[in-house]
Formats: C-alpha cells, sequence, structure tokens
C-alpha cells in the first residue's frame, strides 16, 4: 500500500495509473513515428523520471537531449519569464523532436521554447506533457499527447517538485497549502 507523504494532501494519479498511462503513451508514439529516430528533448528538472519510464517503452530508436529553462524558482506561481538556463547539446535542424515535459500550467515555458526550437529548423516538432491543468492554459498550445487532466491545485511528484523537494516521490499529489503558505 502507498503510504502517503505527510506534506501530501491527496493523491491525483496514483503509481500505478502513471506507469498503465506512460504505457498507453509509449505505444502511441511508437506507432505514430515508426520508421523513424526520435530526438526526446525533456525540460529539466521535472521531466526527468516521466523521461525515463516513457523513453524505456518506446519501441522506435530514440536519442535523449536536455534542456533546463526557468520556471517558478521556490515560489508556486508562474513568473512569465522564461530563460535558458541550459541549452541542447545536438543540433535538431532536419530531425524529428519530441518534447518532453512534466506539466503544461499556463503554457507560458511551452510557448518560449517551441518558437526557440521552431526556428532551428527541426523536420517535425511536438509535445507529450504527462499532465496538464485543467483551465489554466493562458496560451493556446498544440500538445499531441497528454498523460493526464489535473486540477489546477500546486502538485508534486514524479518529478515536479517544491522548492527542490518531493521529486521523488511515485505518485503526483496536491501539495498542502500549509507548507508553502506563511
Ligand atoms: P507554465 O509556464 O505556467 O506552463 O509552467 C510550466 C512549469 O512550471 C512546469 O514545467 C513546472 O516546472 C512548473 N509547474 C507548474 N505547475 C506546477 C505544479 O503544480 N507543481 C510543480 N511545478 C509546477
Amino acid at each position: 500500500m502507498t503510504v502517503i507523504h505527510p506534506d501530501v494532501e491527496s493523491i491525483v494519479v496514483s503509481e500505478e495509473k502513471l506507469h498503465q498511462r506512460i504505457s498507453e503513451l509509449a505505444a502511441e508514439i511508437s506507432r505514430d513515428y515508426a520508421g523513424k529516430t526520435i530526438l526526446l528533448v525533456a525540460v529539466l528538472r521535472g521531466a526527468a523520471l516521466f523521461l525515463a519510464d516513457l523513453s524505456r517503452e518506446i519501441t522506435v530508436p530514440v536519442e535523449l537531449d536536455f534542456m533546463a529553462v526557468s520556471s517558478y524558482g521556490s515560489s508556486t506561481k508562474s513568473s512569465g519569464v522564461v530563460r535558458i538556463l541550459k541549452d541542447l547539446d545536438e543540433q535538431i535542424e532536419g530531425r524529428d523532436v519530441l518534447v518532453v515535459e512534466d506539466i503544461l500550467d499556463t503554457g507560458l515555458t511551452l510557448k518560449y521554447l517551441l518558437k526557440n526550437l521552431a526556428s532551428r529548423k527541426p523536420v517535425s516538432l511536438e509535445v507529450v506533457t504527462l499532465l496538464s491543468k485543467e483551465g489554466k492554459q493562458r496560451v493556446p498550445i498544440s500538445c499531441k499527447y497528454v498523460g493526464f487532466s489535473v486540477p489546477d491545485a500546486f502538485v508534486v511528484g514524479f518529478g515536479l517538485d517544491f522548492a527542490e523537494r518531493y521529486r521523488n516521490l511515485p505518485y503526483i499529489g496536491v501539495l498542502r497549502p500549509s507548507v508553502y503558505q506563511d
């Protein structure tokens, strides 16, 4: 049985559901990219756990690369200011690029990232996000693969943090507001 962390109010996606859905996404991606090699671009650090599980279940050849962009710091609200902290090591011109994201909240981070990557002329550019926050997207993003819709609450676990903590929880849970409110 899953032991819930005391700072977590409720579990929104269980470990079992995560693994089942990630398998489904990997099967769908493998079908869609049959005969191709995918360059999976993970957005650090939140997408690291999702990338590890997803990539191991994709059956077409994959290569991995990483980007880091500034997001919330230790606050729980989107600043709208995006900065590249670490750029890709590979050239993506002519490649089939699939961006791997942890969570789509306002969409500001992805919008910036996709515009930046598109200017490097990949053959295709799509997004797989593990989570999408219901009713929160401020900018329209075309996200081809979405794992789960989650309520508009601050969630942690399976890569997602608050002030760098909780990334190693095996489920997605809502963080108790008392943890981040004085
Ligand atoms: P956006 O630019 O508002 O879409 O924010 C995207 C980024 O903010 C994600 O990649 C996460 O790093 C972070 N983020 C947004 N919502 C949450 C959350 O509920 N928990 C943890 N991180 C979040």
